[in-house]
C-alpha cells in the first residue's frame, strides 16, 4: 500500500517502519495527514494546502513556528558546545537556563519554586517530580510515606510512574502499576456545570477525595498527590472554584506533597507564566516540557520548592537523588530555551493569552447550538468541545470532525468525543473565529 501511496503522492516515503506513538498505523496508512512544513500559525501539507495550526503542534508552539532566533540559536549552540554532560561536570549555559527558568518559577518570587530539574519531555518531568516526592519524605524521616496518588481522568505521561498515577485505562491496562497508587475522582460534572466559562461554580467539595484516601490508607503512607491544574490531554477539564485551594489545604494538613503537572499548561497557555500564578495555588514541585522550548527540542523541567531540594542536599554525600538523564540540561535544548523564553519576554506571550481569552471564550461558546454539542469549557487560550457520542460508535464523531477540519486546513485534536483547542499564543482574532467556523462547519456536517 505504501508503493501505492508514494506513486500517488511524490512526498511521501514509505510508511511502514515507524510505528507511530499513539496511533493505529494501518488507520494512518489508509489517509495520511503529512505536514512538511510551518511558518507562524500555519503549517503546509504535503499536497500544499495551509493548515491552520489550532493546537500549537501538540499543545507545544507557543510563539507559534518557524521562530529565527530559535533556530540561530540552535545552529549557534551545535557550533559552539555540541554537547557536554552534566553528570559531575557542568557547562554554562544549563546554570544559565535554570537561573533564567528560576526567574519566571511558577507562583513568583515568594512561592520559592526556584529549583530546577532538567529531563528531556514531560514524561521524565513526572517520574522525576515523583520521585524527588518519595526520595523528598524519606530523607526527612517520612520513609513510610511510598504511596502516590492521582486523578481519575489525569495524564502524567507514559513513564511507570506517569501511567501508575494517570488515570486512563487504556494507558494502563496492558502494564503493572506502582504499588499503591491510588485516585481521586475527576472533577467533570456537567449535570452541575455544563457550558461554565472558566471555572465551574459546583465541585470545591471533590477535593475531600483526598481526606477519604487519607482516611482510608494513613497519611503516613502518602507521598504525594499530583494532578494537572486543567486536564488537557482527556479533554480540557477546569477545576471548579475553590477545588485546588482546598486539595492544597489537606496536602499541608496531612503532610503530603503536591504536584502539579503543568506540562500543558505552563508557558502561557492560560495567560499567567503558569497555572499556579493563574490559580494563586502553590504546589511543591511543578512539572513542565513541550512549550519551554516552543516544542523544537525535546526537553522539560521540574521546578521544586527550595525547601524539598535543599532537604535532598543534606545527606553525608550530597547527594540523596540517584536520578538523572544524559541529556539532563542538554546545551542544544537549553539554547533553545533560553531563545525560547527571550522570545515569549519580548513578544508578552506569557500574559497574551489574557487579552484573548474573552474574544476566545466567546468564539468558542458560539458553538453552544450546534448539533450534538453537549459541553463547552473555555479558560485561557483552551477549549474542549463535547460532542455526544454515537451510541454505536463512541469516539467517531469526534473523529470525523477531526478529519473533516483537517480537510477545511484546520489542525484541531480529538480525544474520544471531545474536541480540543489551544492555538499558538501569538494567534489573532480573525484566525480564532476561522477556527470556530470552520469547526462549526465540521460539526454541521458530521451531524
Ligand atoms: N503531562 C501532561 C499533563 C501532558 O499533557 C503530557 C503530554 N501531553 C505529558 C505529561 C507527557 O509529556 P511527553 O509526551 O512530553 O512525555
Amino acid at each position: 500500500m505504501s508503493e501505492n501511496l508514494s506513486e500517488t503522492r511524490p512526498n511521501t516515503p514509505s510508511l511502514d517502519a515507524f510505528w507511530m506513538p499513539f496511533t493505529a498505523n494501518r488507520q494512518f496508512k489508509a489517509s495520511p495527514r503529512m505536514l512538511v512544513s510551518a511558518e507562524g500559525m500555519h503549517y503546509t501539507a504535503d499536497d500544499g494546502r495551509r493548515i491552520l495550526d489550532g493546537t500549537a503542534g501538540l499543545w507545544c508552539v507557543n510563539a507559534g513556528h518557524g521562530r529565527r532566533g530559535i533556530a540561530e540559536a540552535v545552529a549557534h549552540q551545535l557550533e559552539r558546545l555540541d554537547f557536554a554532560p552534566t553528570f559531575q561536570m557542568g557547562h554554562p549555559i544549563a546554570f544559565d537556563f535554570a537561573e533564567r527558568l528560576a526567574a519566571i518559577a511558577p507562583g513568583g518570587p515568594e512561592a520559592g519554586l526556584d529549583r530546577v530539574f532538567l529531563t528531556n519531555s514531560g514524561s521524565e518531568s513526572v517520574d522525576t517530580a515523583l520521585k524527588i516526592a518519595l526520595a523528598y519524605q524519606r530523607a526527612i524521616g517520612q520513609g513510610t510515606r511510598t504511596r502516590l496518588i492521582g486523578r481519575e481522568r489525569g495524564y502524567h505521561g507514559v513513564g511507570f510512574g506517569g501511567i501508575s498515577v494517570g488515570g486512563i485505562v487504556t494507558n494502563r491496562r496492558a502494564f503493572p502499576q506502582l504499588p499503591g497508587a491510588d485516585h481521586l475522582r475527576h472533577t467533570h460534572d456537567p449535570a452541575r456545570n455544563a457550558f461554565a466559562k472558566g471555572q465551574p461554580e459546583h465541585g470545591a467539595d471533590l477535593a475531600d477525595d483526598l481526606e477519604r484516601l487519607v482516611q482510608l490508607h494513613g497519611a503516613e503512607t502518602i507521598a504525594a498527590c499530583i494532578v494537572e491544574p486543567v486536564a488537557g490531554s482527556t479533554g480540557v477539564l477546569i477545576p471548579p472554584r475553590g477545588y485546588l485551594e482546598r486539595l492544597r489545604e489537606i496536602c499541608t494538613r496531612h503532610g503530603i506533597l503536591l504536584i502539579f503537572d503543568e506540562v500543558i499548561t505552563g508557558f502561557g497557555r492560560l495567560g499567567t507564566p503558569f497555572a499556579t500564578d493563574f490559580f494563586g495555588v502553590v504546589p511543591d514541585l511543578v512539572t513542565t516540557a513541550k512549550g519551554i522550548t516552543n516544542g523544537t527540542v525535546p526537553m522539560g523541567a521540574v521546578f521544586a520548592r527550595r525547601a524539598v531540594h535543599d532537604a535532598l542536599m543534606q545527606g553525608p554525600d550530597g547527594i540523596e537523588l540517584f536520578h538523572g538523564y544524559t541529556y539532563s540540561g542538554h546545551p542544544v535544548a537549553c539554547a533553545a530555551g533560553i531563545a525560547t523564553l527571550d522570545i515569549y519576554a519580548r513578544e508578552g506571550l506569557l500574559t497574551r493569552a489574557a487579552e484573548l481569552a474573552g474574544d476566545w471564550a466567546s468564539a468558542m461558546h458560539d458553538l453552544r447550538a450546534r448539533a450534538h454539542v453537549s459541553d463547552i469549557r473555555t479558560i485561557g487560550l483552551v477549549a474542549g468541545i463535547e460532542l455526544t457520542p454515537r451510541p454505536d460508535a463512541p469516539g467517531k464523531r469526534a473523529y470525523e470532525v477531526f478529519t473533516d477540519c483537517f480537510r477545511r486546513g484546520l489542525l484541531i485534536r480529538v480525544t474520544g468525543d471531545i474536541i480540543a483547542l489551544s492555538p499558538p499564543l501569538i494567534v489573532e482574532r480573525d484566525e480564532i473565529r476561522e477556527m470556530a467556523e470552520i469547526v462549526g462547519a465540521a460539526i454541521d456536517r458530521v451531524a
